[in-house]
């Protein structure tokens, strides 16, 4: 991969002010001073040294998507784009999948990742995760729908859902923003069909500690940084 692909994924800084590093001649592959980002180097074979220390190699990638509408969370799909076909080359071939599952519709955070385990902490129903997001709903939401999602919905399936904390955003009370700890198939929607009302625009806003970067328009993507892979953790 390109050096300053390593070094910006590493903890470096932005792609900007690792190329100061690497022209202030602060970036060693294999022994040798290198000054271009473009420098390929090999991670695992090769020594890379930065202002004079070992660089730790991450094993695993983990990404920070704004997924835009109109393409799949799944790794293929025969008729559609999915969130794996948005990704760069060099992030696609370490083989990311998508943590959890939005909509085709829906848009917002969604996390890519090679590691497993870091995956299943966070989706595992056991843990709780808090999700929220934002919607506009085809009616007034009133104080009793507030009111029934504080308490739990019962989705058509007979299932009921735990607590739900649901706010209303504008005058009209259309727009409401919902956080859930549980993340059943197609679970915002089905809610406010158990209240008979149909959600017209979904989209994620945070998972647990982590909030969408509102600099990435839908389709763009960046690595999480160490300490937000930590947070949530
Ligand atoms: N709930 C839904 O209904 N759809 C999503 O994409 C996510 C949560």
């Amino acid at each position: 991969m390109r050096i300053d692909k390593l070094l910006a994924n590493t903890g470096y800084g932005s792609r900007k002010e690792v190329k100061k590093l690497l022209k202030q001649g602060a970036v060693e592959i294999g022994g040798k001073k290198v000054k271009s980002g473009a420098a390929q180097v090999d991670p695992d074979a090769e020594e890379v040294i930065v202002l004079g220390e070992v660089l730790e190699y991450r094993e695993f990638i983990y990404l920070l998507m704004n997924k835009p509408q109109g393409v799949i969370s799944a790794t293929v799909d025969e008729m559609h784009e999915t969130v794996l076909d948005i990704l760069e080359f060099e992030d696609a071939v370490r083989e990311p999948f998508p943590v959890g599952r939005l909509d085709k519709d829906t848009e917002g955070l969604l996390l890519l990742t090679n590691d497993g385990k870091f995956a299943h902490a966070l989706t595992s129903p056991k843990k709780g995760v808090t999700k929220t997001y934002e919607a506009i709903i085809n009616q007034e939401v009133t104080e009793e729908d507030i009111s029934a999602f504080s308490n739990g919905v019962v989705l058509e399936d007979g299932y009921h859902t735990k607590p739900a904390d649901l706010q209303v955003k504008d005058h009209a009370a259309t727009e409401i923003s919902l956080t859930i700890t549980e993340g059943k198939f197609h679970q915002v929607k089905r809610m406010f069909e158990a209240v008979g009302k149909k959600v017209l625009f979904l989209k994620r806003i945070s998972i647990g500690s982590l909030t969408l970067d509102e600099t990435l328009e839908p389709g763009e993507y960046r690595d999480m940084t160490e300490k937000e892979v930590k947070e949530l953790l």
